[in-house]
């Protein structure tokens, strides 16, 4: 029996990235699970193998903080991706006006982010395409990163489809300048961004093209100095900006504690090599000092 003959496919959930999502009931265990077809019609064979094999990694990531990958099979010249089944994502929970977010509800909301950052990056996979809408929540309130490691098999998102310009709200100061090394401190700027938009309620830095993107965030921290960020004039797109100063942190997110703007300047800064690790991150003092995070089944959510 073909794998495909074992999933009842049910309603579509959304128009992704990659293609179609699909919900769907294994029809062996009764789970409800979320199905990805990522079309490689056009694609040359070997890509498909090579994808296959990188898929299979994906595979042996797991962790309570990162979306199961529960197995993938080709189909029709499509890749199907089975997924456990999540009811939301943080961007539902960050849009909805009447969710009232306590400073403990972010702090477990960024825990559990961070959580399934420092997974990953131990084992030397990168995210890349970072956002709200990539965090699932569960029934019982648990986040979960999505999409890990899918940007580096498929190709970054933004060159596949136009429709894909909020992951640049998202995107960190040196793959805006053209970088093509480049590292974990990528997905850190990304959960910073969040982490700001948590707090603010609304996407902080929407820039509306690349070079509008760095301008937002020169005008929010300041342009960086060649002393705070020595390789930035060696990257590839880099162009000169005029000198802009920043706001201080505390202008910028007015609600924030002293432990919670501390934690964001170590994850907004420009230089990669500088910038705090997810790890780093999660016995940064912010989390160990009061309010206590939120249990994640006590969470707030969208009906
Ligand atoms: P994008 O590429 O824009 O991040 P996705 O391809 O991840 O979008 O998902 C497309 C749609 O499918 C979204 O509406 C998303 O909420 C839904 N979705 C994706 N994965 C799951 C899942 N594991 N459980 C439930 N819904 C999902």
């Amino acid at each position: 029996r073909k794998a495909a003959d074992r999933y009842l496919k049910r309603e579509v959930l959304g128009e992704g990235t990659y293609g179609v999502v699909y919900k769907a009931i294994d029809t062996k265990s009764g789970q409800v699970v979320a199905i990805k077809k990522i079309r490689l019609g056009k694609q040359k064979e070997g890509v498909n193998f090579t994808a296959l094999r990188e898929i299979k990694l994906l595979k042996e990531l797991k962790d309570p903080s990162v979306i199961e990958l529960i197995e993938c099979f080709p189909h029709k010249g499509n890749l199907h991706l089975v997924f456990e089944f999540m009811e939301t994502d943080l961007e539902a929970v960050i849009r909805d006006r009447n969710i009232f977010l306590s400073p403990a509800d972010i702090k477990s909301y960024i825990q559990m982010t961070l959580k399934g950052l420092a997974f990953c990056h131990k084992k030397w996979v990168l995210h890349r395409d970072m956002k709200p809408n990539n965090l699932l929540i569960g029934p019982d309130g648990q986040l979960k990163l999505a999409d890990f490691g899918l940007a580096r098999i498929f190709g970054s998102p933004d060159r596949r489809f136009t429709h894909q310009v909020f992951a640049r709200w998202y995107r960190a100061p040196e793959l805006l300048f053209g970088a093509k090394q480049y590292g974990p401190g990528v997905d850190v700027w990304a959960a910073a961004c969040i982490f700001a938009e948590l707090l603010l309620r609304r996407p902080f830095l929407q820039g509306n093209s690349d070079i509008d993107q760095l301008g937002k965030i020169f005008a929010a921290f300041g342009t960086p100095k060649p002393s705070q960020w020595h390789d930035m004039v060696y990257l590839p797109d880099y162009v000169e900006y005029q000198c802009v100063p920043g706001q201080p942190f505390k202008t910028l997110f007015p609600t924030a504690t002293d432990d919670c703007l501390d934690l964001l300047s170590k994850m907004f800064t420009y230089d990669p090599k500088a910038r705090i690790s997810a790890q780093q991150a999660l016995e940064h003092r912010y989390f160990s000092s009061g309010p206590p995070p939120t249990e994640p089944a006590l969470l707030p959510r969208p009906p």
